[in-house]
């Protein structure tokens, strides 16, 4: 069947900034087409000759894509493909002299060179095929979404703010209350306010007076300023409360946008992981298919920007990512990067490029991801199985009482007659949900149990707790909540109450350990022996 053309994304120009709507094209990076010409002598760019590189090669050994065993049920099959040679490859300083595709080269005298600042070509190219067609199945709604590599998500998000937001023009943004600091930090250095939307274990929450609806609708521009048109939110893994959202509040959410006219930044660096949704090692169909989807998926207008990242599934220190969205936007988000970054790093593109590209392919990395999702999922369960056990204590009350004492016919005491009154009580010292998604588990502790609480002081307590866990005898760090409140006020009223673990920075044993000692030191902290 043909395809059925799609249409083209709604005019958004208006949301852009001052600053985005002066961005002019570069004249010199405009040229850079040309001189990918074979055989034109490039007397335009102020580029080094790469004879004066000096890297001749750039070589690596890595994983397999079905490096990481798995516990789920395995077939035949899979055991049979799970053979595990380590992939080396070398990146030459030079193509290939009878090279048959010139274009999917990859070699350093191009990567390490002034490039397109779009990213380089073959890596490009091969993100874009993943994201429309495998990661985001075919189904995003509008023609021709854009693609532009960044240097990770803080980037891409501070740089769609550049080119979205204007504090003069009283732009603020809507955050899950409990948010991703870099991203609150990003906006409320520019004088951006934040607008704190409530959370649940899902994600952002649709009702109520706190909700998305109930915040837009009792909106009064006379009295509370512009309306906002951005909303940022991480819709997988939620950073730090770890929920998940699903298609039906997506599509709640995604309405209210399209009736407000606003602009959701989807901030996904956990889209992969996704939890309790695999019985058995999935095909790569299955995996991708079984994920929640993204607001993409359903972005019939073109108001949904997304930001990817390697970070989670290569290395934060490759600083590379990428945006998919409104061509528009995109655009100038490639202006600006035009006169700040350039292009991410020729090295890391390169490096990820080989192995995506020419030693995994695109089956080798969905794979890879599929099987990495699996060793966070054994890591969440280890940590959730601990704090499940930790997390309450029986209290037992012992109390003497004097009854009559029982004397047979000779005199004997039978019963002495003390008897004691055991009294059971079973105190909760926290709670948490197990998370949808991510690397974290959101802990709200229950720090008014404390015989020394009264009523004012809970703030102390949380940060005595905190030093406790942190000394010498339990050595467990974990993050205190003030550092997720969307603004100084959730901050104040509510985010201290909890602690964020991570259960993706440690060894497997070092976790158990550490969940443990977390547990038992916050029973030790309250003086409550069972
Ligand atoms: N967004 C969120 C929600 C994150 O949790 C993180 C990393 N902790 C980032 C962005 C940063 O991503 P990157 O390394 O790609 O800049």
């Amino acid at each position: 069947l043909p395809a059925v053309p799609r249409p083209k994304p709604i005019d958004i120009s208006h949301h852009l900034s001052p600053l985005a709507r002066r961005f002019k094209q570069s004249k010199l990076h405009s040229l850079y087409k040309y001189g990918a010409i074979p055989g034109m002598a490039n007397l335009a760019g102020g580029m080094p000759h790469p004879s004066f590189f000096p890297f001749d090669t750039l070589s690596a050994t890595a994983l397999t894509p079905n490096h990481f065993t798995t516990t789920l049920h395995t077939t035949f099959l899979q055991l049979l493909v799970s053979i595990k040679k380590p992939s080396h490859f070398t990146i030459p300083k030079f193509p290939p002299p009878n090279s048959s595709d010139p274009s999917t080269d990859i070699y350093l005298a191009r990567a390490l060179q002034y490039g397109p600042c779009e990213g380089l070509p073959v890596l490009l190219e091969f993100i874009k095929d993943f994201a429309v067609n495998y990661q985001h199945q075919g189904k995003i709604p509008y023609d021709s979404p854009s693609v532009i590599m960044t240097s990770g998500n803080t980037d891409g998000f501070n740089k769609a703010l550049e080119v979205l937001a204007d504090p003069y023009r009283g732009d603020k943004i809507l955050m899950e209350k409990f948010a991703y600091k870099g991203a609150v930090n990003t906006a409320a250095c520019r004088g951006i306010d934040v607008v704190p939307v409530d959370v649940d274990k899902e994600g952002m929450v649709v009702e109520g007076d706190d909700g998305l609806q109930g915040i837009l609708e009792s909106w009064d521009v006379r009295r509370d300023g512009p309306r906002p048109h951005l909303l940022y939110t991480v819709t997988m893994g939620q950073n730090p409360t770890a929920g998940v959202l699903s298609v039906k509040r997506r599509r709640q959410i995604y309405a209210l946008c399209q009736k407000y006219d606003i602009i959701i930044l989807e901030d996904d660096p956990y889209w992969f992981l996704q939890y309790d949704r695999f019985t058995e090692v999935p095909d790569n169909d299955t995996f991708l298919s079984t994920l929640v989807p993204s607001y993409i998926t359903i972005d019939t207008d073109g108001r949904v920007l997304r930001f990817d990242t390697f970070s989670k599934t290569m290395a934060p220190g490759c600083r590379l990512g990428w945006i998919i969205g409104h061509p528009t936007i995109v655009d100038r988000i490639l202006r600006l990067s035009e006169l700040t970054t350039q292009m991410p790093s020729g090295a890391t593109q390169a490096l990820v490029a080989k192995l995506l590209v020419h030693t995994w392919s695109m089956s080798g990395w969905i794979t890879w991801l599929s099987l990495l999702r699996h060793q966070y999922e054994s890591r969440m369960n280890t940590l959730c199985i601990s704090l499940e056990a930790g997390k309450t204590v029986t209290m037992i009350h012992l109390k003497n009482i004097r009854l009559k004492e029982i004397v047979d016919q000779d005199g004997n005491v039978i019963d002495s007659g003390k008897y004691s009154l055991v009294h059971k009580a079973v105190k909760e010292l926290y709670e948490f949900e197990r998370p949808m998604g991510g690397m974290f588990v959101w802990v709200r502790v229950y720090f008014e149990i404390h015989r020394l609480y009264d009523g004012m002081n809970g703030r102390e307590i949380m940060k005595a707790l905190w030093e406790y866990l942190t000394g010498e005898e339990l050595r467990c760090l974990v993050c205190p909540g003030q550092a997720f409140g969307a603004t100084d006020e959730i901050e104040e009223r509510e985010a201290w109450k909890y602690f964020r673990l991570c259960f993706a920075a440690v060894e497997e044993t070092e976790l158990k350990r550490a969940s443990v000692a977390f547990g038992n030191g916050v029973k030790e902290f309250f003086e409550l022996q069972e």
